[in-house]
């Protein structure tokens, strides 16, 4: 940067700060000063040893990366994409359980308010930030009522505590059904799916699997992955869900693939494997055993299944869609004082589908386990209509899928 026509700011001029008053009664007694440079103000702050240290640590930590040394004219944090780009800050501070006002004050201002802090910056600054405090109180206050900040806060909050706990019953009970069914659970570990319970068995252990992704991906954020778990969840609830309704969908469609000593997958003829046929060793004979995920919604008994399926894929693909170049939820980041955490209705969507599947299974399985996850399930489903609705009846994040899955609960 060129130093070229830089000046301090002189006592009677006008503050830059904005405040109104003369650089000599404002700013000038803080421990920053105004710099002038092109014509543009700069506020420039000494920097502390601690800083310069950390620095200076990045500086080396580049230099090791990219074997050179920076030069002046390189982006000191080049490797941190800014703010703008949707790259959620917010999230980062609900983390590490920064109180939600001074988050609130700093999606508003731009600043966070430091005791030591308050001398480095102009009073006009330090004011907007504790107006905005105020500004978050009396939005949070029912008493001067009802605001989008306070409903959307409160769904949110509601929305993490009942998928914690939703997760932790989920779990178990795929566990519950493992222990219960499978004998010998060394051999099923060596993933000889011989029937349909062993398949039910499988679903659970890829749903448990799923569920703790979900955990991990809901605390970062990562909406269009959870997206991606959820449709194993509903797909494998749609597998379950054949093999209840069609008698014959095992033998059919499944067995083949596990049984090699009948059969073998055939091979493509450039030499890859495909697993959607198999040939049966002795007659030769071909199998197709290709399952469309949309013939299975289609045929499902139920007929909110079909709405389900053509809603969930279009909602879910907003999310991320790698082959039309879109993905809204990258590059805009909504107001996350004014709509509901995206990831949080994802993982409250991987739960009900959680729901559906483990439904499902217990039709298979001995009596105790199917009236213990009977008594679950209905009352999972009884209490996640009324989340629904919340999330429905939130004038932003509002969608037609919302009431079709509550049609599915309720059906
Ligand atoms: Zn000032």
């Amino acid at each position: 940067m060129s130093k070229f026509d830089e000046r301090e700011v002189y006592d009677k001029e006008i503050c830059p700060c904005g405040s109104g008053d003369i650089y000599k009664k404002c700013c000038k007694k803080k421990k920053f000063k105004w710099i002038v440079e092109n014509g543009n103000f700069y506020k420039r702050v000494k920097m502390d040893k601690e800083l310069t240290k950390v620095l200076k640590e990045y500086m080396k930590w580049c230099e090791n990366m990219y074997g050179r040394k920076l030069q002046d004219d390189d982006r000191m944090f080049w490797g941190y994409l800014p703010s703008e780009f949707g790259i959620n800050e917010i999230r980062a501070m609900r983390k590490m359980q920064i109180p939600e006002r001074q988050i609130f004050a700093y999606y508003e201002t731009g600043r966070i308010l430091t005791p030591q802090g308050t001398s480095k910056i102009p009073d006009i600054e330090i004011q907007e930030f504790y107006d905005s405090l105020e500004k978050y109180d009396r939005l949070m206050d029912p008493t001067n009522g009802p605001s989008s900040v306070f409903y959307t806060s409160k769904i949110n909050a509601i929305l993490k505590e009942d998928f914690m706990r939703y997760y932790e019953q989920l779990t178990f009970s795929f566990s519950y059904f493992i222990r219960k069914h499978i004998e010998n659970v060394q051999d099923f570990l060596n993933y000889s799916v011989k029937n349909e319970i062993d398949f039910c068995g499988f679903c659970c252990i890829k749903s448990i699997r799923n569920l703790d992704s979900t955990k991990v991906l809901v605390e970062n954020g990562l909406t269009e992955n959870i997206y991606a778990t959820n449709r194993f969840i509903f797909e494998s609830y749609l597998y379950v869900l054949s093999l209840n309704e069609n008698p014959s969908f095992f033998d059919e469609k499944i067995k083949p693939k596990v049984n090699e000593d009948d059969y073998s997958f055939s091979i493509t003829k450039d030499g890859k494997i495909n697993y959607n046929q198999v040939i049966h060793n002795e007659t030769n004979e071909k199998f197709n055993l290709k399952i469309s995920i949309k013939d299975l919604a289609y045929n499902s008994q139920f007929k909110e299944d079909r709405e389900l399926y053509n809603l969930f894929y279009h909602y879910s693909s907003q999310f991320v869609h790698v082959d039309v170049l879109s993905a809204q939820g990258y590059f805009y980041e909504s107001d996350p004082f004014q709509v509901i955490d995206e990831s949080l209705i994802a993982a409250l969507i991987g739960i009900t589908f959680s729901i559906l599947l483990l439904d499902q299974i217990s039709i298979m399985s001995d009596t105790i386990f199917r009236k213990d996850i009977d008594y679950f399930v209905k009352r999972t489903k009884a209490e996640l209509i009324p989340l629904y609705g919340l999330i429905n009846g939130h004038p932003i994040n509002k969608n037609e899928i919302f009431s079709v899955i509550m049609n599915r609960l309720q059906a």
